[in-house]
């Protein structure tokens, strides 16, 4: 009996006991693993760092060396929201109904400033960063953020993932969370 080392894996196998055909683990841990590595991402973009979300899923920068090369735009076959570009304060309503109409477990990055904050478009058109619609778990900065910096907020989603217990979406703190952005 021993413990699996995680360092020499190159997929983190959670700790666990393991022996001869067997291996025993937590649940959590090994949902944590499968949601982390198969992601679906639906890209939700309206300007420029959408170009920096397209050099980011070809050859060179390879999303899918992430498993998260099946993109989705349905948000009803997505879990990751990612959000890119400057949205304007008439898109909110419709990006919180795509947020929405997505299942649970869901996450969302903001890429870039004008996603995060409204960027350098503080003007009365545009919304000052989406978490004024909808939750966000990671913000990845930058204007536009490169293909390195959007991997880098993959990789801290992915930590999110791993390490969420499976009772937080039915939590009072998340349920409080969704109501304060008035969603049942
Ligand atoms: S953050 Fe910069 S690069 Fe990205 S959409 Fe806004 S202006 Fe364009």
């Amino acid at each position: 009996m021993g413990i699996i080392d995680n360092q020499k894996s190159t997929l983190s196998i959670p700790e666990m006991y393991s022996g001869e055909g067997y291996g025993l683990t937590r649940l959590d841990k090994v949902v944590g693993l499968a949601r982390a590595n198969s992601i679906w991402p639906l890209p939700f973009a309206t300007s420029c760092c959408g170009i920096e979300f397209m050099a980011t899923m070809a050859s060179t920068y390879d999303l899918g060396r992430f498993g998260a090369e099946r993109l989705s735009f349905s948000p009803r076959q997505a879990d990751l929201l990612m959000v890119m570009g400057t949205i304007a304060k008439k898109m909110g309503p419709i990006l919180k109904q795509i947020y929405v109409q997505m299942a649970e477990p869901k996450w969302v990055i903001a890429v870039g400033a004008c996603a995060s904050s409204g960027g350098i478009f503080d003007t009365y058109s545009v919304l000052q960063g989406i978490d004024k619609v909808i939750p966000v778990d990671v913000y990845v900065p930058g204007c536009p953020p490169p293909p390195e910096a959007i991997l880098d907020g993959i990789l801290k989603i992915q930590e999110l993932m791993k390490t969420e217990s499976i009772g937080r979406r039915h939590s009072p703190e998340y349920l409080k969370l969704l109501e304060s952005y008035g969603i049942d």
